[in-house]
């Protein structure tokens, strides 16, 4: 027959188990984290390759429409050019012409120079598209222990998160809400054992101040929830 400490102070391992798992399925083991480190780099520069060229791709679209544009205006203003009556509005829609030349001429550099950072990002992402996958192969195969560790860790932190819930269930709500309150304050540590010192002394195992006679009889007769005067936290004694 297990008392309600019983069972709190059982949950409470059962919690840090699962705390504790699920920091080490997080923490890549060390022998690990450069490779880690370096599969990840290659994938953002291969993701670099391929924004940097989509990126272009954009701006020669955009350039492109803006040279469509310009050009339409230009043969709008050349066929005015035949039914001017003055030589100022001649030659002001020559200077209208000239001007959208120009701009023309501009966005053609600047897709030429667009042409050539595509033609290199393009070589340089089917460079690592290539090599990608047989790094991606190594990393795996070099992750693989570790992966079946965490495979391992992930049944382990399901079972203790079970275990916890069902020990939840068994439990008055009262209780358990104290030892929540506490466990959040204590760094998940709200029932402490009581250690005996000494043949009539008794101390929190938890903070080690010792108990006063009246409250280790008050214990040992286990009439309510007896806390820590010092941590505060719930104590635990095992006769
Ligand atoms: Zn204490």
């Amino acid at each position: 027959m297990t008392s309600p400490l019983d069972r709190l102070f059982l949950l409470q391992e059962v919690l840090l188990e699962v705390d504790q798992k699920t920091e080490r399925r997080g923490r890549t083991p060390d022998h690990l984290v450069h490779i880690e480190a370096a599969y990840h780099d290659a994938r953002r520069q291969r993701d670099a390759a391929g924004a940097i060229l989509s990126q272009a791709g954009e701006r020669k679209k955009a350039l492109d429409g803006e040279i469509q544009d310009f050009n339409e205006q230009m043969k709008k203003y050349q066929q005015q050019l035949q039914s001017v009556k003055t030589s100022r509005e001649y030659s002001a829609l020559l200077n209208e012409i000239d001007g959208l030349k120009r701009e023309v001429r501009i966005r053609e550099d600047e897709l030429l120079s667009l042409d050539e950072t595509m033609a290199g990002s393009s070589t340089d992402l089917d460079r690592r598209d290539e090599e990608f996958p047989a790094e991606e192969a190594g990393y795996e195969e070099q992750m693989k222990e570790w992966r079946a560790e965490q495979a391992v860790l992930d049944a382990e932190i399901a079972a203790a998160k079970k275990r916890a819930k069902s020990l939840r269930a068994e439990l008055e709500p009262r209780l358990l809400k104290t030892f929540e309150q506490i466990r959040k304050k204590r760094a998940g540590v709200a029932v402490a054992r009581v250690d005996m010192v000494g043949p009539q002394t008794a101390a929190c195992s938890a903070c080690h101040v010792r108990l006063r006679p009246q409250l280790l009889s008050d214990l040992r007769l286990s009439k309510e929830t007896v806390f820590c005067e010092s941590c505060k936290r719930i104590l635990y004694w095992i006769p």
